[in-house]
């Protein structure tokens, strides 16, 4: 069912601001270029859906690669924008925008590959993905290439004193009024959600806990509605703890049976000399047997992902060595499946917390 939870998640992606900032996101775009052209001799001559197409990158990018006929579907109104930029490239006899949820619209024939970018904060916020796996089980012929093909969650423990107390510092002081009486109520409200904020390396105290691995090819919907991971890491350093922070990679490895590349003069399509030119240069860089991975994690080039923080409200003291043993839930919201529980227990040094926050 259509629920008014899909028209405003549908509505929000109707606004241009968030398509300029995912384009604008180098290392996110250029990576799915990056995939394309690696996996340009599957893509040549074959059908391609891609899921939640946006503006049209994406698609646009693997009919430039070749790709026989694209399927670009997506539910927002910026799918209407999306045909007319797929006609303005003179690419409409090869790709096909379809308005309307993946799961409404009907397409007549399997598909090679499913391209998508459907990774939300902490890889499942948004819940997008179980519209791949729907893709997948309806259209994508055994064999087929789905793009990214792995992804997984992590979480760290950090220490970040300069941003937990810029948040409630204000309270200290107020025009030399002693207004330490607020700090309890700040650290409530600014520390109830996660902040997407950026986690330099050197903050994150252990090495990362992985939550959750996704193989794209075998994923399920049901398992994606509650995912619990139990962890035990130690502390690398003596600092105060004040919270984790979580973030994802995506990899885009072969299909399970994958022929080697052969090496043909496959000729880049379109209108497009530009992009075939971007793309040919995307391949250039690369090393041909490299793996393809976006990295969302502290310490690497940023992305408008950055990283999911979720604050104590009050900090911990951890010394060098010390364990930090735990259990991480992360479900799906009740009120809105595209909204995230986050559910933390963890013990140091015998004391017990539990943390529990909502992302929207
Ligand atoms: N592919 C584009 C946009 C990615 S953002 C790019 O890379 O720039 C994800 C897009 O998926 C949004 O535009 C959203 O409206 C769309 N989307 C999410 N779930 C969908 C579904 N079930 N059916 C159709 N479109 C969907």
């Amino acid at each position: 069912p259509y629920t008014d939870f899909d028209r405003s998640y549908f509505r929000a992606y109707s606004d241009i601001a968030i398509h300029k900032e995912m384009i604008q996101d180098r290392v996110r775009t250029e990576t799915y270029l990056a995939a394309i052209m690696k996996y340009r001799h599957l893509i040549f001559d074959k059908v391609v859906l891609d899921v939640g197409c946006g503006t049209g990158i994406l698609a646009i990018f693997c009919a430039a690669a070749g790709a026989k006929r694209v399927y670009a579907v997506d539910a927002s109104e910026i799918a209407e924008l999306a045909r007319h930029v797929v006609e303005d490239n003179n690419l409409s006899d090869r790709v096909t925008v379809l308005f309307g949820r993946v799961e409404d619209v009907s397409i007549n024939e399997k598909v090679d590959i499913i391209i998508s970018e459907w990774m939300g904060y902490m890889l499942l916020h948004e819940n997008m993905l179980p519209s791949i796996i729907f893709s997948r089980d309806k259209w994508l012929k055994p064999g087929g290439l789905i793009l990214p093909s792995h992804a997984s969650l992590f979480m760290a423990p950090v220490t970040y004193a300069d941003r937990y107390h810029e948040r409630i510092g204000f309270w200290r002081d107020v025009h030399g009024i002693k207004m330490s009486a607020m700090l309890q109520l700040a650290k409530h409200s600014s520390h109830r959600e996660p902040h997407i904020e950026i986690i330099p390396r050197e903050n994150v105290v252990t090495r990362p806990i992985l939550v959750k691995d996704v193989d794209c090819y075998t994923v399920t919907i049901q398992e994606l509605e509650s995912v619990t991971t139990r962890f035990c890491v130690t502390s690398t350093l003596r600092a105060p703890l004040h919270g984790f922070a979580f973030w994802f990679d995506a990899a885009f490895g072969g299909p399970a049976v994958y022929p080697s590349e052969q090496h043909l003069q496959l000729p880049l399509m379109g209108p497009v000399d530009k992009i075939s030119r971007v793309l040919c240069h995307k391949k250039q860089e690369m090393g041909s047997d490299e793996e393809i991975m976006l990295s969302t994690a502290p310490g690497k080039p940023p992305t408008h992902w950055k990283q999911t923080m979720l604050y104590l409200y009050d900090p911990m003291t951890l010394n060098k060595g010390q364990k930090i043993a735990g259990c991480v839930t992360v479900s799906q919201s009740k009120e809105n499946r595209r909204f995230l529980d986050i559910r933390l227990e963890f013990s140091v040094g015998g004391r017990t917390r539990v943390k529990v926050a909502e992302m929207r």
